[in-house]
């Protein structure tokens, strides 16, 4: 048997036969057409727009994000400044074939070079390609084989074309070879609870037909294994869906101590899913998609809209909406048009806010009208907030606006070493631990090859988070934790022993989370939360608390 590391997408586990993807076309050579442009031109057109009416037409199927995404492939087919690349090769005698080939690898070069989340859209451009490629040969578009039992897939990356229509009865789980956190196959497989671990470097060599177990929740593909873990990967997912059919009690401890489970969300028609899986409000409300698919910032009337929509599917729940988070991975050229060498680092988050003050103040009047219209118990907080100074601009800003909760992310260690002074001008405070974690180790969350620093369990980011827990219980104002690490469970147990009051988390990791909390009392928190304190690393960090977690009662 041998293990492979990637980076898992949600918490399941499954086992089955390989069946890898089937590889790209070759790439056409550049030969001189026999065609002539004119015929060339019109080859190209219709080949170009019968993928564009496709990938909209399984747009229409998938629904939801994916409808999305795949709309927005069909604009990127027809963009006309991609016809006019085409045009010139054609122009200058080349094939149809050539000249959709060249155009698209030199779109794709330009979004490469730009990096984050452009240079993450850059294999979309490969499956464009591809298919156009595809249509121009009168050949199948390369794509999700079909081999008659269920299967893992193993490809170098998936195009949200091919996510989207995944069908779920045949793949048992997903592993790419490429791809990122935040690659679309990480975004649908998020979505649709698709057990994935993606950046599986070493998976290029699992070939179709070996056995292999897909860890999720450890990042950790298995070939090969042997009977007794596949034995342990069937109980682990047996034990989930038995997770999965519980009833939807409100988050506790083993001991009663509450801890209100909540959802992130990232558009209002979520709301619906959330609510089925017991979330007992929103945690963070990622205000982002309203923002990111416009030239400009939506109007107040858009913005109100949206919000009602959210809040009126939580009456008397807490609802906690985060102000336009931009900059570094979600660039936003209406707020930050500058070319900075470190975005991260940069003019983002509240700092682009302010600069741009009129767009905070257009969505807090938003928010205010929307709260007025509904029942919902509404937090507002700021993202990337470093100072105390900041704290106050923001707290008294939305009070002026009526809205009585007022918070801040701390994705900041200065804000995190400072909780005590931050929390004494905020109602709350939310910790964003991917934002923190990039921040503490200064490893760029986007970035692949220091992937391996960016893992919240590193006792520099738990000891930044006790701060604000304790900073929290003298305050008596609450924490929450809203970053991807409140969906670990064993972490999430660690979090709530250095002191979070509240979990918010993507909704197909509630179950999971519930779950575990009510095996667990709070002093039993604080001392797996120690044991993690304790370790030098992120890795002795989880080994510390597994073990100790095994000597502990169980409740
Ligand atoms: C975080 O940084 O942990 C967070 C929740 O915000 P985002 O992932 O949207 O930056
Ligand atoms: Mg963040």
């Amino acid at each position: 048997m041998t293990e492979l590391r990637g980076v898992g997408i949600g918490l399941g586990v499954a086992q089955g036969p390989v069946v890898r993807m089937t590889e790209a076309m070759p790439a056409p050579q550049n030969t001189a057409s026999t065609l002539g442009a004119d015929a060339e031109r019109t080859r190209a057109r219709e080949a170009v727009a019968a993928v564009a009416q496709e990938l909209t037409a399984r747009g229409a199927t998938a629904g939801g994000s994916a409808q999305e995404v795949l709309e927005a492939q069909a604009m990127i087919a027809e963009d006309p400044t991609l016809q006019d690349e085409i045009d010139e090769r054609l122009n200058a005698g080349g094939t149809a074939e050539w000249a959709v080939h060249d155009a698209f690898a030199g779109f794709r070069a330009t979004l490469e070079a730009v990096g984050g989340y452009l240079g993450e859209r850059a294999a979309d451009l490969d499956d464009i390609a591809q298919r156009v490629l595809a249509r121009l040969r009168g050949v199948d578009a390369p794509g999700v084989p079909d081999p008659g039992h269920p299967f893992v897939l193993v490809a170098r990356d998936l195009a949200p074309a091919d996510t989207a229509l995944l069908d779920l009865e045949k793949v048992l789980a997903l592993v790419t070879f490429d791809g990122g956190p935040t690659s679309h196959t990480a975004i649908l497989a998020r979505e649709k609870g698709i057990v994935a671990i993606v950046g599986a470097a070493a998976a290029a060599d699992l070939a179709t037909g070996q056995t292999v177990i897909v860890d999720a929740a450890a990042g950790i593909v298995t070939a090969d294994p042997s009977d007794k873990e596949k034995n342990r990967a069937a109980e682990r997912a047996a034990a989930r869906l038995s997770a999965d059919a519980a009833p939807l009690t409100p988050g506790a401890l083993a001991d009663g101590t509450r801890i209100a489970l909540l959802a992130n969300l990232g558009k209002p028609a979520d709301a619906a899913d959330a609510v089925a899986r017991g979330a007992e409000g929103v945690g963070l409300f990622r205000t982002e998609f309203l923002f990111l698919s416009s030239a400009q910032a939506p109007t107040i009337a858009q913005q109100r809209e949206s919000y009602r929509e959210l809040l009126a599917a939580f009456p008397g729940k807490k609802v906690v909406v985060r102000m336009l988070d931009a900059g570094a991975d979600k660039p936003l050229a209406f707020l930050n048009d500058s070319h900075e060498e470190n975005p991260a680092l940069g003019l983002r988050g509240l700092r682009a806010l302010r600069a741009s003050e009129d767009i905070l103040r257009e969505q807090l009047t938003a928010l205010a009208e929307a709260d007025a219209e509904t029942d919902a118990d509404l937090w507002v907080m700021a993202p990337m907030v470093a100072t105390v100074e900041e704290t106050v601009y923001f707290t008294t800003l939305a009070r002026e606006y009526g809205l009585k909760t007022a918070g801040v992310m701390v994705e900041v260690p200065s804000s995190a070493l400072l909780a005590d002074r931050v929390l004494a001008h905020a109602d709350f405070a939310s910790i964003g631990t991917n934002d923190l974690t990039q921040y503490t180790m200064a490893a760029d969350r986007l970035l692949g090859s220091v992937a391996g620093f960016q893992d919240p369990w590193h006792p520099a980011v738990l000891r930044l988070v006790r701060e604000v827990g304790a900073a929290g219980a003298r305050l008596g104002k609450p924490v929450g934790i809203c970053g991807e690490a409140a969906a670990d469970p064993l972490l999430a147990v660690v979090l709530i022993g250095l002191g979070a009051t509240s979990l918010s988390m993507a909704p197909s990791a509630l179950a999971d989370v519930r779950r575990i909390l009510a095996t667990r009392t709070l002093d039993e928190a604080r001392s797996l939360a120690e044991a993690a304190l304790a370790a030098d690393d992120a890795a002795s960090a989880r080994t510390a608390v597994t073990t100790l977690a095994a000597t502990l009662p169980q409740h």
